[in-house]
C-alpha cells in the first residue's frame, strides 16, 4: 500500500527522533544542586495547558515527587524525567488532583528498570488508605504484566506502592520526614480547611532550598518554615477570574457547578498573597503553581497576578508544566528554563 507523502514524511521524522526520546534523561545530565521541574501546574478544574499538581525535586540525579496528580508520567516523558530516578513520592494531602496520577507514575517506575522494591509513597496518616486502595485497583494489571513480560522485566517485588506514613505535624511544628544522602525533607501543617491533614513540604541539599505549599491559604506556618528559603512554590487562585465562570455557570442553571466555583475561593491563595508570605519569609523567588482557574490565553497572566508584583519584588513566575528551576550548589538565586517536547519519551 502507498502511503500519502505527508505519512511518509511523518515516519521518517520519527524515526529520526526515536533514538533521543529512548536516551532521554535529563536528570543526568544536571548540575550539582536542588532542580525543581513543574510537572503539573494546574488544579481539578479541566486544563489543556496545565496537569494536576506534581512537582519533581531532583537532588543527585534522584527525583522525589511532591505530589502526583493525572497527567504525572505523561508530562514526566516529555521532560525526560526517566521514572527509574524516582526514589520516593511524598504527598501534602489526598485530594484527587494530588493523588489521581500515582497508579501510573508507579507502573512506570516499576517496569522502566525492573524495580525490584515498591515505589515509596510518604505521607501523613490516610496515605496507607490511599496506597492499598490504589495496588488493589492496580493489582490485575500487574499480575498480567508480569505473566507477560516476566519476573526479569516487571519483578513482582517491585510491584504497586509502600505507604511510609509519618505523624502529621500540628500548629506551628516541622517534622523531617526524609534524610537522604544530602537531602533532607521537612513537612509543617498548612491550612486547607476542611481538609486535614494538609502539608507543605521543604526540601534542603547542599546549601539550597526550595519549599511547596502544598494547598493552603495564606498560612503563618508556611512564613515559618519557608524562612530564607530560596524559592517557594506556592498555590494561587484568582477570586475575580473565578468569578466569572461562578456567574457563567449560574446563567446556565448549573447550580452544583455554581455552588463549587463558590467554595473554592476560601481554601487557596490569592496571588498577592502568597507574594506576602514570600516577602515575609524572606525567600528569594516565587512560583505560583496550581492555578485556579484555568487560564485559557497568557494575556490573562496580569489579570490573574494582580498587583502581586507589589507585594515582593524579586522574581516571581507564573508556573508552567515544563519549568525547570535550578538551585546550584555554591551558587545563589533561581535559573529558569523549559523543558518539555511536544513528543512524549518511550
Ligand atoms: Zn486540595
Ligand atoms: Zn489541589
Amino acid at each position: 500500500m502507498a502511503l500519502p507523502l505527508r505519512s511518509r514524511l511523518a515516519l521518517t521524522a520519527v524515526k529520526r527522533r526515536l533514538p533521543a526520546m529512548a536516551a532521554g534523561d535529563v536528570a543526568a545530565g544536571l548540575p550539582r544542586g536542588l532542580h525543581v521541574a513543574v510537572v503539573g501546574s494546574g488544579s481539578p478544574l479541566p486544563d489543556a495547558s496545565r496537569g494536576n499538581a506534581c512537582v519533581a525535586v531532583i537532588a543527585a540525579g534522584r527525583i522525589f515527587l511532591v505530589d502526583a496528580g493525572e497527567r504525572s508520567a505523561e508530562t514526566m516523558t516529555r521532560m525526560r524525567l526517566a521514572p527509574h530516578r524516582i526514589a520516593a513520592v511524598l504527598l501534602t494531602h489526598f485530594h484527587s488532583d494530588h493523588i489521581g496520577g500515582l497508579g501510573s507514575v508507579s507502573l512506570q517506575r516499576w517496569v522502566a528498570d525492573a524495580a525490584h522494591d515498591p515505589l515509596r509513597v510518604l505521607g501523613p496518616p490516610g496515605v496507607e488508605r490511599v496506597v492499598a486502595g490504589l495496588n488493589e485497583a492496580y493489582a490485575l494489571d500487574c499480575g498480567y504484566r508480569t505473566e507477560h513480560h516476566g519476573p526479569a522485566v516487571a519483578p513482582p517485588s517491585g510491584a504497586g506502592m509502600i505507604a511510609l506514613p509519618f505523624t502529621s505535624p500540628e500548629g506551628e511544628e516541622s517534622v523531617v520526614v526524609l534524610d537522604e544522602d544530602g537531602l533532607r525533607v521537612t513537612a509543617f501543617a498548612v491550612d486547607h480547611a476542611p481538609v486535614e491533614p494538609a502539608l507543605g513540604y521543604r526540601f534542603d541539599f547542599e546549601g539550597r532550598s526550595v519549599v511547596m505549599s502544598g494547598d493552603t491559604v495564606y498560612s503563618p506556618s508556611l512564613v515559618r518554615a519557608a524562612r530564607g528559603a530560596d524559592l517557594l512554590l506556592h498555590d494561587a487562585l484568582s477570586p475575580g477570574l473565578l468569578r466569572l465562570a461562578q456567574d457563567a455557570a449560574a446563567g446556565a442553571g448549573m447550580s452544583s457547578r455554581r455552588q463549587i466555583f463558590a467554595d473554592v475561593p476560601d481554601y487557596h491563595a490569592t496571588a498577592p498573597q502568597a507574594a506576602d508570605a514570600t516577602r515575609e519569609a524572606g525567600v528569594g523567588a516565587l512560583a505560583l503553581t496550581h492555578i485556579i482557574p484555568p487560564l485559557p490565553m497568557r494575556a490573562l497572566e496580569p489579570v490573574f497576578l494582580g498587583d502581586a508584583r507589589e507585594h515582593f519584588a524579586g522574581p516571581l513566575w507564573l508556573a508552567r508544566d515544563g519549568d525547570l528551576y535550578s538551585l546550584l550548589s555554591g551558587g545563589a538565586g533561581v535559573q529558569r528554563k523549559r523543558l518539555i517536547s511536544r513528543l512524549p519519551g518511550i
